[in-house]
């Protein structure tokens, strides 16, 4: 990442400034997420530097026949792949930009999340109208029945990323999935219910999340490459509709031309300090009105 999109200085504070005005003047707002959201807790973005994805190609490791070929050919590289990707996600905590999201969902600023990340972060950050369009490794599905169940996070601890002496068999590797997934009451096998390259997204949660963006007046983009579609096309809908878009991130996207705030910040510091500055307005308001009322 560059040096220069850690500090922020005056030209990235005009720009917060105008950030803020657009979401104070809009009826209805929406943060649209991806992976550079949750980089700072740890969780690697796939298109950055020292991420786990430049030693697991994703594109053979990010789709379920790509895995099942290397589970096949090479069952030692999915253990590892499996290890080194649970542990970032079972110990990875909310980050400040998660925290303002949810911040700013709470005062009334933002109306929900529509997010890429499969991560839980945000849930655990407070946010509460959250579309995961991709869905969420700490839930499975039942490949019989369909029916979901959320997982405890420590599970994920407990049973995948343990290290083990020696490296273990096929069979035992689709046990110890087996165990964190656990089995439906149905009887049927689960899987972590997440949305991996090829699949379809689940069709209510994107429909409603198409429906939110379609709805919004100010969509603000942060930490997201904009290149997997079918999600990358909500925040297109959104503009095309005539929502305003904001976006967060230190690198141009293919967004970036459709933007009317690029912001090239880290996530936590942007929505911090937007957060920061719309409850300062709002406060300062607030005090206004008191003093007035006391005249
Ligand atoms: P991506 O990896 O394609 O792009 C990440 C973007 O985040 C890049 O444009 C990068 O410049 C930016 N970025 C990096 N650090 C940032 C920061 N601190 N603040 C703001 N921006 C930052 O991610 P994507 O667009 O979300 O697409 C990847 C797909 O992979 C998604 O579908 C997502 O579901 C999945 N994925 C999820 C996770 C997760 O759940 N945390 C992690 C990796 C990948």
């Amino acid at each position: 990442m560059r040096e220069d999109s850690v500090t922020i200085d005056n030209g990235h504070l005009k720009l917060i400034g105008k950030a803020c005005e657009l979401i104070a003047n809009s009826h209805t707002v929406v943060a649209f997420t991806g992976a550079g959201v949750s980089s700072e807790s740890g969780i690697s973005v796939f298109r950055g530097s020292g991420g786990i994805w430049q030693k697991f190609n994703p594109a053979l490791y990010g789709n379920l026949p790509g895995l099942a070929l290397v589970f096949i050919l090479n069952p030692e590289r999915i253990e590892a792949f499996v290890r080194e990707a649970a542990s970032a996600f079972a110990v990875a905590k909310p980050n400040s930009a998660h925290e303002s999201i949810a911040k700013l969902e709470h005062a009334g600023f933002i109306s929900g999340v529509i997010t890429q990340n499969v991560d839980n972060l945000h849930r655990e950050a407070g946010s509460l109208n959250i579309f995961e369009v991709h869905g969420n490794i700490f839930r499975a599905r039942c490949l019989k029945c369909g029916a979901r169940e959320d997982l405890p996070k420590r599970r994920l601890l407990e049973n995948i990323t343990t290290k083990r002496n020696s490296s273990l068999k096929r069979r035992e590797l689709l046990r110890l999935l087996d165990k964190y997934t656990g089995r439906c009451a149905c009887g049927g096998r689960r899987r972590p219910d997440i949305v991996m390259f090829g699949e379809p997204l689940p069709r209510g949660i994107f429909r409603r999340a198409m429906e939110l963006a379609m709805k919004c007046d100010c969509i603000i983009a942060a930490g997201t490459s904009a290149i997997v579609y079918p999600a990358a096309s909500i925040p297109e809908y959104a503009v095309r509709k005539g929502a305003t878009l904001i976006e967060i991130n230190p690198e141009r996207t293919g967004l970036t031309p459709f933007a009317r705030l690029w912001i090239p910040l880290r996530a936590s510091v942007a929505l911090g300090e937007i957060f920061k500055q719309l409850t300062g307005k709002a406060n300062q308001r607030a005090g206004k009105a008191r003093i007035s009322a006391k005249a």
